[in-house]
């Protein structure tokens, strides 16, 4: 996409072989011909030039489409012809090319100008954009962006999220169990990698689905689908980002999976709302209605020390003969920016959880830049606590049946895992005592957020109750750059105190399975497995 000339020329020629007119009566052919993308007060034009026979054809890049026939052989048409009188006929061009490098790149300008012609919304009939440039491209940087994309536009990823049998299958029960959301409607999924999601709406009887994907998978989705011809024909799957497409109606229900670590990372979740102000009729429903992110205190020497240790690298004064230690305190600081991704035993939380909300249906796409969570917990044990544990869990709020896909701690685990921000600086909690602090996120352009994390204590002992001194402690992590822990054994002895049983994670696993609760019971009653299941 950088190195498309779209950027620097306002026209660009292509050679063809020859292009012939499909809407003339007599389809005479024209060799050899030039094809010109070109920007002329505000319209994006694709024109069809026979220098002999002086012969032209121009499509406005908005309406038309481009259809290929063979390696260099393709039909360009558009629903409007340019004549007034003939305003009502579509109009079609066959055009074929020498080699099959010049139709490549013929076809690569087709899609970067016809992009460029829809978001300069000239002629849009459905939904109006508000600048000429994508709200996407605005916030997030290019090269974030074509990572991003990059890394969903390969199977393996899909194959990962689809193996996922918690997520899907609970996506799936949400759908199925909400037949009369699905059934007859028109459908959007926000994201449709392989297209399973558009699937299972087409499954539920939706009249149309719309699968919108704007990585490389898009042509995946389009394979996968057509090869079940049971809902094919049910199902359009538009490549493309939610934030620049058009679709030709409203939707009566969308559906997607925006979730990243912490729910928001990503930042995919400003999408979803994107889609929903484009594209929802007024009274439709969204599939997940609801994220929660929960969080609370928690108690790890393993994993403080693990973290520690990593940096005791720097420490050495001779290393080849070179004193590294100048860098020890930022290689310590790096370790501990470093959000903790894996599946950790819920004992360890040391207070019963809170959570925050955010409201897919009411969020408005700037809420999500700036998160503020303040915090306020009740120790249940005296301990040393060394960071904030984070979760979440999504409700698919169905007509029939409400389902909540947790990734809470002690349930079964799933590809997003808890994330455990660790602090630099630990601090002693006695039983009872009220820990307080502040969340903050704070969205970035490469897709992810900062996290500004305070956790602080009333001082116990002489002195603490004139005074009320704090004992904080405040870190700086960033949800880009996680540390992956998951292939490392842990081993935590059993522990003195009753297991904590945090009251309202529990409640988000009601509409569980009956399998999902006798894994967490399992869970519960024999602690010693905790670190196996890994
Ligand atoms: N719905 C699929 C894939 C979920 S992963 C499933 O449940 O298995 C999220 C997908 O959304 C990725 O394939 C990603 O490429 C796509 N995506 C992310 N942001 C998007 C955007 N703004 N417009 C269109 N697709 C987007």
């Amino acid at each position: 996409m950088e190195a498309s000339p779209l950027k620097k020329l306002e026209q660009i020629e292509f050679t063809l072989d020859s292009v012939s007119d499909l809407s003339s009566p007599s389809v005479s052919s024209f060799s050899p011909a030039i094809a010109t993308f070109s920007c002329v007060d505000g319209v994006t034009e694709l024109g069809f030039l026979h220098f002999d026979a002086g012969e032209c054809f121009n499509f406005d890049l908005a309406s038309a489409q481009l259809f290929k026939l063979g390696p260099v052989q393709f039909i360009c048409v558009s629903d409007r012809s340019d004549s007034s009188e003939e305003k009502s006929f579509s109009k079609g061009v066959r055009i074929n090319f020498s080699n099959e490098k010049d139709s490549k790149d013929f076809c690569d300008s087709f899609e970067e100008w016809r992009k460029k012609a829809v978001v300069q919304g000239s002629s849009l009939e459905n939904g109006a954009l508000s600048s000429n440039k994508s709200k996407f491209d605005d916030k997030i940087e290019a090269s974030s962006a074509k990572m991003y994309f990059h890394y969903y536009g390969q199977l393996l990823h899909q194959q990962n999220m689809l193996q996922d049998y918690v997520r899907t299958g609970t996506y799936y029960a949400a759908v199925m169990e909400n037949r009369s959301d699905f059934a007859g409607r028109v459908v959007v999924d926000v994201g449709a990698g392989s297209g399973i999601l558009s699937m299972f709406a087409a499954q539920a009887g939706a009249k149309h689905v719309y699968a919108v994907e704007a990585s490389e998978m898009a042509e995946y989705a389009r394979k996968l689908i057509a090869g079940n011809p049971l809902f094919a024909d049910r199902i359009t799957v538009i490549k493309g980002k939610v934030e620049d497409i058009e679709l030709p109606e409203k939707a009566d229900v969308l559906i997607s999976e925006p979730m990243g670590t912490l729910l928001v990372n990503e930042r995919m979740l400003e999408s979803y709302v994107i889609a929903r102000d484009r594209f929802m009729s007024p009274n439709g429903k969204m599939f997940p209605t609801v994220g929660r992110i929960h969080m609370a205190p928690f108690s790890d020497e393993y994993l403080f020390i693990e973290m520690a240790n990593k940096a005791l690298f720097w420490q050495q004064q001779n290393y080849y003969g070179v004193d590294l230690t100048a860098l020890y305190g930022s290689a310590h600081q790096g370790y501990f920016s470093q959000p903790v991704v894996d599946a950790f035993d819920p004992r360890l939380l040391v207070a019963p959880p809170m959570f925050h909300t955010i409201d897919f249906t009411q969020m408005k796409e700037e809420d999500f830049y700036e998160i503020d969570v303040p915090l306020k917990f009740t120790a249940s044990m005296c301990t040393r606590l060394h960071g904030l544990a984070c979760w979440f869990d999504v409700l698919f709020d169905g007509s029939t049946v409400q389902r909540w896909l947790t990734t809470a701690p002690g349930a079964p685990t799933t590809h997003w895992y808890q994330i455990r921000c660790v602090l630099s600086q630990p601090i002693y909690v006695m039983a009872g005592q009220e820990i307080t602090g502040r969340l903050h996120l704070i969205a970035h352009s490469a897709q992810s957020y900062t996290i500004d994390l305070t956790l602080s204590a009333k001082m116990w002992g002489p002195g603490a109750s004139q005074g009320g001194i704090l004992q904080s402690s405040t870190c700086k992590f960033d949800l880009k750059e996680p540390y992956y822990r998951m292939s490392q054994p842990q081993a935590y002895p059993v522990a003195q105190e009753p297991p904590l049983q945090p009251q309202e994670q529990f409640n988000t696993q009601d509409m569980q399975t009956k399998t999902d609760e006798l894994e967490v019971e399992l869970l519960q009653q024999e602690p010693q497995n905790a670190s196996t299941q890994l």
